[in-house]
């Protein structure tokens, strides 16, 4: 079994990512399974969009269609609530509090929330917490969610100098947890999966324009291909059903997401760095 590590970095554009200098982002493709063309859902907000990823289904079926959360969107269960249901640790560390509807209450065995702040770094603050508790516990599913870029997004645009520039912090803050993986001799203990929720144009987000629409998607790991480009069309409710299969979980009849088989190793094919 892998265990397994969620990052989004919230309204990252694929295109932003290839342009802005993100070394710690480049090894993981690099060395992973990836593409640069999923789907996200619509309307491309932050809640629908996480609703999706997390619980397997299109906004038009969750029924969350803007930052609020509906009811609706508990009949289809949520991957931490999968995997807690199963026994697995689950850990997750954020800095919007809309995201406590990500699962039930009691689903968690940690959740770590800051409220993000103009005036400090919260990020970085958030993924140092989650680097110090995923070495001391090793979670078998972790979720570090990363909020800069949409928030620089819509001060100062997005493809902005800013923006790319909150993209290659969100890069620092995520080599934080992977320096400390390395160090600890813990890494290829741990399958990264690492997504923005949506995109971004001007200084808003939330149509279906491709701007908003596509997301870059990674999977990075021991049984992942290394180097490779998915062809199968990812979308961003194929995450939840695609973490179920890395954590050895089946895929709850409710969800229509797949995982995304393409990405493993074929059992003989060499993944050792
Ligand atoms: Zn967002």
């Amino acid at each position: 079994m892998n265990k397994t590590i969620l990052v989004v970095l919230d309204a990252c554009r694929p295109d932003a990512l290839i342009q802005a200098h993100t070394p710690y982002l480049d090894s993981l493709w690099l060395t992973g399974a990836y593409t640069w063309t999923a789907q996200a859902t619509v309307p491309s907000y932050t809640l629908p969009c996480h609703m999706s990823m997390f619980r397997g289904v299109p906004a038009a079926k969750h029924g969350v269609t803007g930052n609020t959360y509906s009811p609706s969107a508990q009949a289809y269960p949520s991957i931490l609530e999968v995997a807690h249901a199963a026994g697995k640790h689950v850990a997750v560390f954020h800095s919007w509090e809309e995201l406590r509807d990500l699962a039930a209450p009691g689903n968690v065995d940690l959740s770590y929330y800051r409220a993000y702040r103009e005036d400090e770094d919260t990020d970085a603050i958030v993924a140092r917490i989650a680097a110090d508790y995923v070495i001391a516990r090793q979670p078998d599913l972790t979720f570090l969610y990363l909020a800069r870029p949409d928030y620089i997004g819509h001060l100062a645009g997005w493809m902005s100098p800013a923006y790319l520039a909150a993209i290659e912090q969100s890069d620092r803050d995520l080599g934080v947890l992977l320096e400390r993986l390395t160090i600890a001799g813990i890494r290829d203990r741990f399958t990264l999966l690492i997504l923005s929720d949506h995109g971004g144009h001007g200084h808003d987000h939330g149509s279906d324009l491709p701007e908003d629409l596509l997301i870059p998607w990674i999977l990075n790991g021991p049984s992942i291909r290394r180097g490779y480009a998915l062809t199968t069309p990812v979308r961003i409710y194929d995450t939840a059903a695609t973490l179920a299969a890395l954590l050895d979980l089946p895929v709850p009849p409710e969800w229509d997401g797949a995982p995304v088989r393409e990405a493993w190793a074929s059992p003989t094919e060499d993944t050792r760095p």
